[in-house]
């Protein structure tokens, strides 16, 4: 079968690669009808170093469960499902408490050894826990919004949850990608009155607006704050939803966030120590946080998605083969394109 691999900064190839297989009885194996290239994919792409061993890419998913192990009790061969960009058992502690990004048997898709899903097909560890089976069919014209549920609308949502966005609250959301933009997703569907939109990209700005955000701050660093002050009557927004994890964006959110208020922090952070941290005190804001467990989040954001109250699907604005999966890493790390969807 052929498979996404990253081998260095910029080299990621098309490899034939071992047919995936069953190791445990927990385990099944999903052909693969569409994945998507991440944001995240992009910190190897540029950051990779020599003599890290070569990765298999891609964690997120929607396919077709083509075989289960022989302790797989809810699932079965043909059924249609949304792979989580982490797997969990569903059942240990911190599943049971809605955190199935730190399950004890848990782990990453496309991480650490981990097969991809830019790929024919892969094996997912914890199929029950994991796989989450969809009430439609393969062709259904809301699949690139149900593909979303895999990453980036349950990680915006993440951050509207952490960042304690609730009806009437002024929210800002750092970073235009599709993360970004599914946080404003998130904060308009939790009832925020007024959403702030920190970019400078105006394609996906004008994607932002279309889901609901009322202004937007193309500035950075002082001045963004200054202007996100201004539009606050220089008290702040309650709610800060950070998606890029630079200590820019981090110092970002310290500045606009209002005394009391939260940042919602989902961007994987490139910085070793909170930046800011002596104003972040004096305001008594909460910084939250990680992972998101959007395995939790899809019971939730799945009928929003099926009755088309909204519609992240529309951050994809290129669909590539597995042929056109380098090219895809390029066109995202241009910022050509918002995100990439990869069709098998
Ligand atoms: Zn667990």
């Amino acid at each position: 079968m052929r498979a996404t691999v990253m081998h260095g900064p910029g080299d990621v190839r098309i490899e034939n690669v071992p047919d995936s297989q069953i190791r445990e009885p927990t385990d099944a194996i999903i052909r693969v009808t569409s994945a998507c290239i991440c944001g995240s994919d992009l910190w190897p792409y540029t950051l990779m170093t020599e003599g890290e061993p070569a990765q298999r890419m891609g964690h997120e998913a929607i396919g077709i469960v083509e075989e289960i192990g022989s302790a797989v009790a809810t699932l079965k061969k043909g059924d249609l499902v949304v792979m989580p960009f982490a797997f969990s058992d569903g059942t240990c502690v911190f599943c049971h408490e809605h955190l199935h990004t730190a399950c004890q048997h848990g782990g990453f898709f496309g991480n650490g050894g981990m097969e991809g899903a830019q790929a024919e097909a892969l094996r997912i560890p914890q199929a029950d826990g994991t796989l989450f089976a969809l009430p439609v069919g393969p062709d259904d014209a809301l699949m690139a919004s149900l593909l979303t549920l895999s990453d980036v609308m349950g990680t915006g949502h993440h951050a509207a949850v952490v960042a304690r966005v609730g009806p009437g609250k002024a929210a800002a959301v750092i970073g235009d990608g599709a993360v970004g933009l599914c946080g404003v997703i998130a904060a308009k569907r939790l009832g925020a009155e007024q959403i702030v939109i920190m970019g400078r990209h105006a394609d996906r700005l004008a994607l932002a607006r279309d889901f609901g955000a009322t202004e937007v701050v193309s500035e950075r660093g002082e001045d963004g704050v200054a202007r996100v002050l201004a539009l606050t009557g220089g008290l702040g927004v309650h709610a800060v939803l950070e998606c890029v994890g630079t200590d820019q964006a981090m110092d970002t959110a310290v500045g606009i966030v209002r005394p009391g208020g939260a940042i919602g922090r989902v961007g994987v952070p490139h910085y070793e120590a909170v930046p800011s941290s002596l104003p972040l005190f004096f305001k008594n804001a909460t910084v939250g946080g990680g992972p998101a467990p959007v395995r939790a989040y899809i019971e939730e954001l799945l009928p929003d998605v099926l009755e088309g109250r909204i519609e992240p699907g529309r951050v994809f604005d290129r669909t590539v083969g597995l042929d056109g999966v380098p090219e895809g890493y390029r066109a995202m790390n241009d910022r050509e394109s918002i995100k990439v969807m990869v069709k098998p």
